[in-house]
């Protein structure tokens, strides 16, 4: 199996790292290629940003209306291969076939929206603002943009970012995740063939020392980064200490509130495809589920049913409902956290700890878990579990619930399930969390908005997708002028 190549300058470039990590497949153990990682790919960062810097001084001067023909371009080649790269997602990440098409279809729609940049990019003009005196405000871009992307949607996620960047006349540089490398390796395949100048997107593979030299490189005006609450803090601290704009996407653990007015049969099946879908590794997995007042319906039964007939099995298996977590490391995570919560008290309602699925015993699977009983005042309640666990919560009334959800570090999402339009309003208002979703179990947000991370879930300002992309990649420059009727000549 040879090293993965960068891609740098138009070409496949091979790292000068010879330190090589295998990329497994997580539901086989499978080596589906290397990955270079070490002090090393410094020097591929070096070669990247000089390539990305050179490209910038053109590709910025290119009319905004030609900036964006390559990106009909690059939507047209990723619907054309999106069943292959869907096949790369699944075979490199253990996701379902279905929520990795899922997740290029959000790819290709983003690519849609920052299409309409020309417009998005328009700018404020206000006329005599003084005898004399117009103002306007431009936007014009940064420089080298670079991106840090996490492992849970190989293919999603660096598109929050690349497609705006470019169109804003930036050049943009992607480190994808060292655990999930392939996909953007395929991507860069259709990007070779959609007409951008030499260096305008680039790709370097590597982890943490590759990470620091974007982060302490001056060329590097700009970081997106998207992964744990841990490392986005630290991305936001060193990127702003070296100059940089930075936004970092952290981590969560989200909470979803249930009322006993709530339709049970669609509740219970959203909540389930929320916690366990992509084996609840969605930065918007529903966590923690907080059953409100007297719920006469039987939500708690109709939750384990739906959660106990889960199919859990290789992706590329159009059957299976729900893949492997990521790692071997992952998945013992995930049974310890569980063995956590029940030290501090929790029941287990549904256990899928040591679940082999037959065919695929080397796999990193879990089966679907549910814990009852969480001690509120105890660590599992505030943890990331990022795996297949459900926590079931019982509160007395929407005050407490919202006490609780507010009393949270994370503030990713909050999501409410009730018939009641007085609650809802009530929740959305008053809920600490960037995104809300009401009767909705990812509340993912569209290309056209921001995702909004809130707290512990997002350091920065302006988020990805839509406008706030936008206003990420460039940088406002307001003109004064004054010009005198009194000083033209007549004619
Ligand atoms: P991670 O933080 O381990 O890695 C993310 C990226 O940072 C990778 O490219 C990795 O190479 C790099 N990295 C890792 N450790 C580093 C270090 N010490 N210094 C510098 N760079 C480092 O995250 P992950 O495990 O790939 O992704 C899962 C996490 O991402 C979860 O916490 C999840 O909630 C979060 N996430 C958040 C969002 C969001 O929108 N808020 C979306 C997806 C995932």
């Amino acid at each position: 199996m040879e090293k993965l190549s960068n891609y740098i300058n138009g070409s496949w470039t091979i790292s000068q790292e010879n330190n090589l990590v295998d990329v497994l497949n997580p539901a086989t153990q499978e080596v589906l290629g290397k990955v270079p990682m070490g002090k090393a790919t410094t020097a591929d960062v070096e070669l990247a940003v000089k390539s990305s810097q050179k490209a910038f001084i053109s590709w910025s001067q290119v009319p905004v209306i030609q900036r964006i023909q390559p990106l009909f371009k690059l939507k047209q080649l990723l619907e054309e291969n999106k069943e292959e790269l869907a096949r790369t997602i699944t075979m490199e990440c253990g996701k379902t076939l279905g929520e990795s098409r899922g997740e290029l279809q959000r790819a290709i729609e983003n690519v849609e929206t920052a299409c309409a940049t020309p417009m998005l990019m328009q700018s404020e003009f206000s006329e005599n603002i003084a005898k004399g005196v117009d103002e306007f405000m431009i936007r014009q871009p940064l420089g080298v943009c670079a991106c840090i992307a996490p492992f849970n949607f190989p293919g999603m996620i660096p598109f929050w970012f690349l497609p705006y960047a470019i169109a804003c006349g930036n050049t943009f540089l992607l480190k994808p995740s060292e655990k999930v490398p392939l996909t953007m390796q395929k991507v860069m395949g259709l990007i070779e063939q959609i007409g951008l100048p030499e260096g305008v997107i680039n790709m370097v593979h590597g982890g943490k020392e590759t990470v620091d030299a974007l982060l302490e490189h001056p060329d590097v005006k700009a970081i997106s980064f998207v992964g744990s609450t841990e490392v986005a803090r630290y991305i936001y601290a060193k990127g702003a200490a070296n100059g940089k704009r930075v936004q970092a996407q952290g981590g969560a653990k989200n909470p979803v509130v249930v009322l006993p007015d709530a339709d049970i049969d669609t509740t219970s099946r959203i909540i389930t495809d929320s916690v366990f879908g992509c084996a609840g590794q969605r930065c918007l997995a529903a966590s923690t589920i907080i059953t409100v007042g007297d719920q006469k319906g039987g939500i708690k039964e109709a939750l384990y049913e739906a959660a106990a007939k889960r199919i859990t099995g290789y992706g590329l298996d159009e059957n299976v409902e729900m893949g492997p977590v990521i790692t071997q490391a992952s998945k013992t995570r995930v049974q310890q956290l569980i063995e956590k919560g029940v030290s501090e008290g929790a029941n287990v309602l549904l256990d899928g700890r040591n679940s082999a699925v037959s065919g695929f015993e080397k796999g990193n699977f879990l089966k679907p878990t549910i814990l009852e009983n969480l001690d509120l005042g105890g660590e599992l309640i505030k943890t990331e579990i990022f795996g297949p666990v459900m926590s079931l919560v019982q509160m007395n009334t929407i005050d407490d619930a919202l006490q609780f959800i507010n009393g949270n570090n994370y503030g990713n999402m909050a999501c409410l399930f009730t018939s009641s339009g007085a609650h809802a309003r009530r929740f959305r208002n008053e809920a600490n969390a960037g995104n809300i979703g009401i009767n909705i179990g990812v509340a993912a947000p569209m290309a056209q908005f921001p995702f909004s991370g809130w707290k512990d879930s997002f350091f920065g300002d302006l988020h990805g997708q839509g406008r706030h992309a936008i206003e990420f990649f460039t940088q406002t420059k307001v003109t004064v002028e004054r010009w005198l009727q009194d000083w033209t000549r007549k004619f």
